[in-house]
């Protein structure tokens, strides 16, 4: 987690110091901000390297950033919503995303998620062999179009390194378990077939779609010859990562494409399985990198060790506290100053692990300075909590014009003690 060095200071951020302190005489922090410009650009260049598939459509990963503003920008670029949960799901109908535009890839699912996902006509991928009768006794029938999740198991490897360890997660189906289900689901009235795979997170390389790719496309070849099951569409999923650390370098999506393009060449269509669509189902990819979260210095304190204590906590901003990840911090207005301070920032959590970062080297903090804390523009506000009775912040739009959106306000006390509403002891709060 440690970095230092100039270079390191200097990573880019969308927002500047004059920026922040405008949008803070309205909105104060902390706040998500998300860069409206980067995440056009990025859906357009994706879009553009899949192009050469005739059906290819990306399902953004809603429980990424569910935000409705996010995903009426996303559907410019034809982009659908993949779904896991019932709210979700009611996000993604209510934006009228209609069935077509909804993947509902869930796992361990109630019935009424089936029963809702049906009933939005979304494509249901199971998870399991087992939720074929369990489908079919919810809603009543098999759909026509249904989607399988496949696991390997074992190891997944690329080159040298182990990426995952398919073998040891809760996800998707054996290889013979998707052969039956297959032939199951075909004797049940569906036609329209798919598979789905996610095999390793947060990749940051080129070759782990094409990897995947020919893995599924393999298994699509066999399960057509075996069970004569029409498919329909391949869905890659997500795991395409972003470089969270500066010395990374970021994957390049339109090379990602064109090895999927040779992949797809080589497999499906020199077997006539040429007119198979490619899905998607990115969420960090396509958010991360156009969001940050603002928050301010409020404290320091010399101890053991040097603390910067900010207004901002892991119940805005999980990842580091949860997986020590690791999320590259700018302080607003210092972008040329030398990293020569070592610095726990740290949230109020009364959790240790409520730590942005730990012996970071940043330049000199002062009170009242703007920390930006970068990628935080998927699986952050989304995985936000009200531990300490802690509250949500508000997320706002930097639009392409410069202007300031919010598109969610933050939490109030009033909404923390909400779920009291029904008692007599508890009068809530105005
Ligand atoms: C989380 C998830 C995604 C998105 O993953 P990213 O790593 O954000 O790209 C896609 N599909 C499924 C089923 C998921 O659970």
């Amino acid at each position: 987690m440690t970095s230092g060095g100039l270079t390191e200071c200097l990573r880019k951020t969308f927002v500047t110091l004059d920026q922040i302190k405008e949008i803070t005489r309205t909105y104060p922090t902390p706040f998500h901000l998300y860069d409206e410009k980067g995440i056009r650009e990025n859906a357009s260049k994706l879009k553009e390297a899949f192009a050469w598939n005739k059906g290819y459509r990306e399902y953004f990963a809603v429980k990424a950033t569910p935000n409705p503003f996010i995903l009426n920008i996303l559907k410019d670029y034809d982009c659908g919503c993949d779904c896991s949960s019932l709210t979700e799901l009611m996000m993604a109908d209510r934006l009228d995303f209609d069935g077509k535009s909804i993947m509902f890839s869930s796992n361990d699912t109630p019935a009424e998620e089936f029963a809702y996902a049906d009933k939005v006509g979304a494509i249901i991928n199971l998870d399991d062999i087992t939720h074929i009768d369990f489908l079919e006794k919810t809603i009543g029938r098999i759909p026509e179009t249904i989607s399988c999740r496949y696991n390997p198991g074992g190891y997944f490897k690329l080159g040298n390194s182990i990426m995952d360890n398919p073998g040891d997660s809760k996800y998707g189906m054996t290889h013979e378990q998707i052969i039956e289900a297959f032939k199951i689901l075909k004797s049940k009235g569906a036609k329209n077939f798919g598979i789905h795979a996610f095999l390793a997170s947060n990749t940051v390389t080129n070759e782990y779609y094409p990897a995947l790719a020919r893995i599924l496309f393999e298994l699509a070849v066999e399960l057509h010859e075996k069970t004569g099951a029409d498919i329909k569409f391949i869905n890659l999923s997500g795991g395409i990562g972003i470089p969270y650390t500066p010395d990374k370098e970021p994957n390049d999506i339109s090379v990602i494409g064109a090895n999927v393009h040779k992949v797809y060449d080589e497999v499906l269509t020199a077997n006539g399985m040429g007119d198979v669509a490619i899905y998607t189902e990115l969420g960090r990819f396509m958010l991360a990198p156009y969001g940050c979260l603002v928050t301010k210095a409020i404290h320091e304190k010399h101890t053991y060790k040097e603390y910067i204590g900010v207004d901002a906590c892991a119940a805005n901003l999980m990842r580091p506290a949860m997986y020590g990840a690791y999320h590259h911090i700018t302080v607003a207005g210092k972008e040329n100053a030398p990293c020569d301070h070592k610095y726990d920032i740290t949230g109020s959590l009364c959790e240790n692990n409520d730590k942005f970062a730990i012996d970071r080297m940043l330049p000199k903090i002062d009170m009242g300075d703007y920390l930006i804390i970068h990628d935080t523009g998927a699986h952050g506000f989304s995985m936000g909590y009200n531990y300490n009775g802690r509250l949500r912040s508000s997320e706002l739009l930097l639009k392409e014009d410069g202007s300031v959106q919010m598109i969610r306000r933050a939490e109030t006390p009033k909404d923390y003690f909400a779920t009291f509403d029904f008692t007599d002891i508890f009068k809530g709060i105005e």
